[in-house]
């Protein structure tokens, strides 16, 4: 088998993956892999806090929680360059996008991952960031221009006196 072309490293959420080499478009990346449980044994694990189940159909779900499974490291993202499949029963993680050497793999856990476990305001995917950053320049902008009118009508009041 080919060397991986990626490799795990610091992220801003803790661990994550990282491209080493240039990935094409499609490319299949890793297997997510765990034991099956059954849906039963799936929704106990669920609460009893287990993160990294993987449903494949309304009976089996894989639990991705062994540290072999590699795959248990691609982080969230709600701007994504990877993807996964089910064929077979299998998942597989692969490419959606081209992928440059250092750009960390990140694929969308789905709405109700984001909602329920990550949540929605806490997202540190890179898009969530930026756009956290963005409303945080605005209110600093909006509050500078609050203040400069404050400014200027203090102005005025003092020139009529
Ligand atoms: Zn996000």
């Amino acid at each position: 088998m080919a060397p991986r072309p990626f490799r795990l490293g610091r992220a801003r959420t803790g661990l994550g993956i990282f491209a080493t080499r240039p990935i094409r478009k499609r490319t299949r990346l890793a297997e997510y892999k765990g034991p099956r449980l059954t849906t039963k044994e799936a929704e106990k694990a669920e609460k009893a806090g287990n993160r990294y189940l993987y449903e494949i159909n309304s009976r089996w779900t894989i639990d991705g929680t062994p540290r072999s499974n590699i795959a248990r490291y691609f982080n969230h993202s709600c701007n994504p360059n990877a993807d996964t499949s089910i064929r077979g029963g299998r998942i597989f993680v692969y490419a959606i996008k081209n992928i440059e050497p250092g750009q960390e793999i990140v694929y969308d856990y789905g709405i109700d991952y984001l909602k329920n476990v990550i949540g929605k305001s806490n997202c540190k995917c890179s898009r969530c960031m930026r756009r956290r950053a963005k409303r945080a320049r605005e209110r600093r902008a909006a509050q500078k221009r609050k203040a400069a009118r404050v400014a200027a009508k203090r102005r005025a009041a003092r020139k009529k006196k």
